[in-house]
């Protein structure tokens, strides 16, 4: 029999590391999650799964223990998910975000071109890269204008994909990846806060929900379909870079009342704008052209902004009822 293909998940207790496992186990896949909580510690979004997958220790940062494990796993596939990604507070730890996205995913390709090169690498870059470019949809052509530390990493990261696959034949590519949530995304993030709040109001348990900018414009797709883009790229003859994204702009409005819907109520009344929370809009709209990807790899999301908004809330409802009801 044909041992399974194996790969390795950076950030597996992460959102995408989560759903990323399970379609790779789905696919027959041998699958090892590097988690920087130890093997025994907390497996965040990926709990459900820990007796079906391996795990192994490290925080990425670790340069002296990356190449070595490595070096151990060889995996036929990487997929380098990890990194701090709350872009706020990358303002509030520049130092550390440049080292955590740029200078590690940098040394993970490093350790692969020494200890196997035939693997396979996607790494996770972001649609943030684009900043204040002065162009949308965005493509994977697009001028790069990064605004914050957060972006400026995964641009520093980004383009030394591209430098090291034209450089060295490693067959790594970068995904652009655009907002993509789930239920499994924290309430640290706009749209979890909100498809939480009317979960809440609807059971009566909150009253309202505070928030910033209405107006601003995201791209919004779902992580299950986001990591599927992710997988295809590695099943690809030739290494490249692709924009993941639904290609629709919507405002948090738009999401408020998508979620507000779902539960049967009107989200104006429910909202209350916090002005210190309120940031100035962006020029131009964070929107993803992700034609590219469509076409060549013959990705399209699955779940529509309204599946996968009506998914969050009601996952936030069953969650809500069974901490109502007690252990
Ligand atoms: P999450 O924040 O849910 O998961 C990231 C994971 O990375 C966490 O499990 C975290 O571990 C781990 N991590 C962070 N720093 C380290 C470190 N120093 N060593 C080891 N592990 C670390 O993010 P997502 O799953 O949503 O995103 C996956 C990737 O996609 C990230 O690189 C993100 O920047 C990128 N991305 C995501 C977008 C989105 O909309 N979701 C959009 C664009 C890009 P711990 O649990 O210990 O904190």
């Amino acid at each position: 029999m044909a041992s399974a293909r194996t790969a390795l998940i950076t950030g597996i207790a992460g959102q995408d590391g989560s759903f990323l496992a399970e379609l790779l186990l789905e696919q027959g896949y041998a699958v090892t999650g590097l988690s920087r909580r130890g093997a025994d510690g907390p497996l965040g979004a990926s709990e459900h799964l820990r007796e079906r997958i391996s795990l192994v220790a490290a925080d990425i940062t670790d340069t002296q223990a990356i190449p070595g494990l490595l070096d151990r796993l060889r995996p036929d596939e990487l997929y380098h998910l990890a990194a701090p990604s709350l872009v706020p507070r990358s303002w509030e730890q520049p130092g550390e975000t440049m080292r955590a996205i740029a200078a590690a995913g940098v040394e993970i390709l490093e350790a692969v071109l020494r200890t196997e090169p035939a693997t396979r690498v996607f790494v996770a870059s972001s649609g943030a890269i684009f900043g204040d470019s002065p162009q949308s949809p965005q493509n994977e052509l697009t001028p790069c204008r990064p605004t914050n530390p957060y972006a400026i990493a995964k641009l520093a990261l980004h383009q030394t994909v591209g430098v090291m696959r034209a450089h060295t034949g490693l067959h790594v590519s970068s995904g652009i990846l655009f907002n993509h949530e789930s239920e499994r995304r924290p309430e640290a993030f706009v749209t979890r806060r909100i498809t939480r709040a009317a979960a809440a109001i609807a059971l009566g348990l909150e009253s309202e929900v505070t928030l910033g900018s209405l107006e601003a414009i995201r791209d919004w797709s779902f992580a299950g379909d986001v990591v599927r883009g992710a997988w295809l790229m590695l099943q690809q003859e030739q290494a490249d870079d692709y924009v993941l994204a639904s290609g629709i702009p919507r405002t948090v409005a738009d999401l408020a009342r998508t979620a507000f819907a779902c539960v049967e109520l009107e989200a104006e009344p429910h909202i209350r704008v916090d002005p210190a929370l309120v940031r100035p809009l962006e020029a131009v709209p964070s929107v993803g052209d992700p034609a590219k990807a469509r076409e060549r790899l013959g990705w399209r999301p699955e779940l529509s902004f309204e599946q996968l908004v009506e998914r969050m809330v009601r996952a936030d409802l069953r969650l809500l009822e069974s901490a109502r009801r007690g252990p």
